[in-house]
């Protein structure tokens, strides 16, 4: 998702080492341009990118280059999705509270990592169950009740919904169709995490 000449470089304090800003992976870009669009992807980029184990929100707004009270909004959005940390520590001489932000986007890659993973072992027993099996399906087209095979058998070939009659149901397409989710996903796995 993210593009290659994205890749710009940002200048390290004085010292004048560069290095290559680090690019959020493309399922989480997704999640952060769903819950706060294109600002959101910003201020997250950038907390992604700090050079420090964490930043308070008006240095954030800095380097963002956006209204402090904008960047306090969406911190609080990617905290409320568990895509952000922040402690609290007391300014004792002014008496107010100042938030330092980390974000937390490992734990996320892993919690997308094991639900995809998940589903794809609910996919692959659906295969299997689609592999081992001959389906009788019933012919009113408003009805379309499925039975395996030995089910049909004991329904004499009648829906027990409707009593059409159960045909015989080609599953190929099924077994396409899960195919290729099951190869989407493990790609996707591959590349975004
Ligand atoms: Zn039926």
């Amino acid at each position: 998702m993210m593009h290659e000449d994205n890749l710009d470089h940002r200048e390290e304090g004085n010292t004048g080492v560069f290095r290559p800003k680090k690019q959020l992976d493309c399922t989480l870009f997704e999640i952060l341009s769903e819950i706060g669009g294109e600002i959101c992807v910003k201020v997250a980029e950038e907390l992604y990118n700090i050079n420090k184990s964490e930043i308070t929100d008006e240095e954030l707004a800095e380097i963002c280059d956006i209204n402090k009270n904008v960047v306090r909004k969406i911190l609080y959005i990617l905290y409320e999705n568990k895509l952000s940390d922040y402690r609290k520590e007391k300014e004792k001489k002014k008496n107010w509270w100042i938030y330092y932000w980390r974000d937390n986007f490992d734990n996320v890659r892993s919690f997308i990592k094991l639900k995809q993973e998940q589903v794809i072992q609910k996919l692959t027993l659906r295969m299997e169950y689609e592999d081992n099996n001959v389906f009788h399906r019933c012919e009113n087209e408003e009805c379309r009740y499925l039975a395996p095979f030995e089910e049909a058998m004991e329904l004499d070939f009648r829906c027990p919904k409707c009593d059409s009659s159960l045909n015989h149901f080609e599953n190929g397409n099924v077994k396409e169709f899960l195919r290729e989710q099951i190869a989407f996903l493990r790609e996707n796995i591959k590349h975004c995490i």
